[in-house]
């Protein structure tokens, strides 16, 4: 049996697919260590991992952030995570480091400690086809310059984080595609985007959705079908009147309609038609099982939750990788697309229409449910990760 180290970034949407994979791999008799903070420790222990926390509580991955804002934090965490990291993972002296594609300590971390490593890519795949929304381009180079700060940061990290440690396996510029001899894509091949493009070291394993914990707390006993979902995610913050906006375009529409608000605090809505249940976290795919259209803002675990569920999506979207998952959405059929500043009460209404009415949407969303469904998930992630231990074999580790 092995010793399996993660090394991810606090955020939930780069850990909630990584779940399922620890609580497989413990299953199968493998002991796990997790990086994370205090606000993911529970979901990462009942998974069954050991939980190292970052030193201080950090990565300060404040969000949202611009890409150079993005790269500028990342390379600093890196910068201060790594001492702490790398001292538990020399006690724990892991086979195999599965990191975050956006984490740049985990390649770091795997080449410090001289042991194989795995890349996840909670977002689609990006290369030369499907451009990273952080790669060295004008446009970054253009915003860079309006923050002189960020782009100094930026440099000094880099600076020293090379003298510091070995960084042969980062990016220069692009640190959310950190690549590895095994990257492990959390969609399927026919959501991916030119998914000829990508060499075999991609495996596209699908979405991995394994059984959340039960939240007893959500009353799915009042829901009446129609039920309409809004989520904006995580990390952003519509605030108030946009999520106003949407409850007031879905209630004629729905039985129930549900607002996951995020930061927004639930009662800053207001009064609300009496069909519209709003909170600030809900139970996601659970109530996407029952959801027959979800407002998302197109995250790309929202999105393949939701087609995991054959739902169609109404995606808004606001930022990051969230415009290439939006027009991939509309490609496949399986939803349309609104930009934030056009999404009045009267288009969102409009739009939530079609997609309740036009069966097209409907079957799209369903012919992606069998092929999220056929990617293998979780199981499949825990098959690769096993057989790169067999290919690679008992190892000498680095000794320090
Ligand atoms: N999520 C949830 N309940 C909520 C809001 C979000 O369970 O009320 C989960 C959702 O299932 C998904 C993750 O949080 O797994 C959000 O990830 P995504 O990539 O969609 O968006 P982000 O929050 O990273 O922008």
């Amino acid at each position: 049996m092995s010793t399996v180290a993660f090394v991810n970034v606090a955020l939930r949407g780069h850990i909630n697919p990584t779940l399922p994979v620890v609580a497989e791999l413990v299953r199968r008799g493998h002991t796990v260590t997790y990086h994370t903070t205090v606000a993911f420790e529970p979901d990462v222990a009942a998974a069954g991992a050991t939980v190292h926390r970052y030193p201080g509580d950090g990565p300060p991955l404040a969000g949202p952030p611009t890409p150079v804002t993005l790269l500028e934090q990342l390379a600093r965490t890196a910068l201060e995570t790594l001492p702490a990291v790398l001292a538990d993972l020399r006690r724990a002296r892991p086979d195999v480091v599965v990191h975050g594609a956006a984490c740049p300590w985990g390649p770091v971390t795997a080449a410090e400690l001289g042991v194989p490593a795995v890349s996840l890519f909670t977002t689609m795949a990006f290369g030369r086809r499907v451009p990273s929304p952080a790669r060295a381009s004008w446009t970054l180079l253009a915003e860079a310059v309006t923050r002189p700060r960020s782009l100094l940061g930026y440099v000094r990290a880099r600076l020293l984080l090379a003298r510091r440690h070995r960084t042969r396996g980062l990016p220069l510029v692009d640190l959310v595609n950190a690549r590895q001899p095994l990257n492990l894509v959390f969609t399927s091949r026919a959501f991916q985007p030119e998914a000829a493009s990508f060499d075999r070291t991609y495996r596209f394993v699908g979405p991995s959705v394994g059984a959340r914990p039960h939240d007893p707390s959500f009353p799915f006993g009042l829901l009446r079908p129609p039920v309409l979902y809004v989520s904006l995610g995580t990390v952003f913050d519509a605030g108030p009147s946009a999520l106003r906006a949407f409850a007031a375009a879905l209630a004629p529409l729905g039985g129930t309609v549900v607002v996951a608000t995020g930061h927004t605090d639930p009662a800053a809505l207001g009064a609300l038609p009496d069909n519209v249940l709003a909170r600030r976290f809900v139970p996601q795919p659970e109530l996407l099982e029952r959801a027959s259209l979800f407002v998302t803002h197109g995250g790309m675990n929202s999105v393949n939750e939701a087609l995991y569920a054959g739902v169609p999506v109404l995606v808004v979207p606001q930022g990051a990788d969230q415009p290439q998952v939006a027009r991939r959405v509309t490609e496949l059929g399986a939803g349309l697309t609104v930009r934030p500043e056009a999404a009045t009460e009267a288009a969102v209404h409009a739009l939530a229409r079609r997609l309740l009415t036009e069966p097209r949407f409907r079957e799209a969303a369903g012919a992606l449910r069998t092929a999220q469904r056929q990617a293998g998930g979780h199981l499949r992630a825990a098959d690769e990760i096993e057989a790169l231990l067999r290919r690679t074999g008992p190892h000498e580790k680095r000794e320090h």
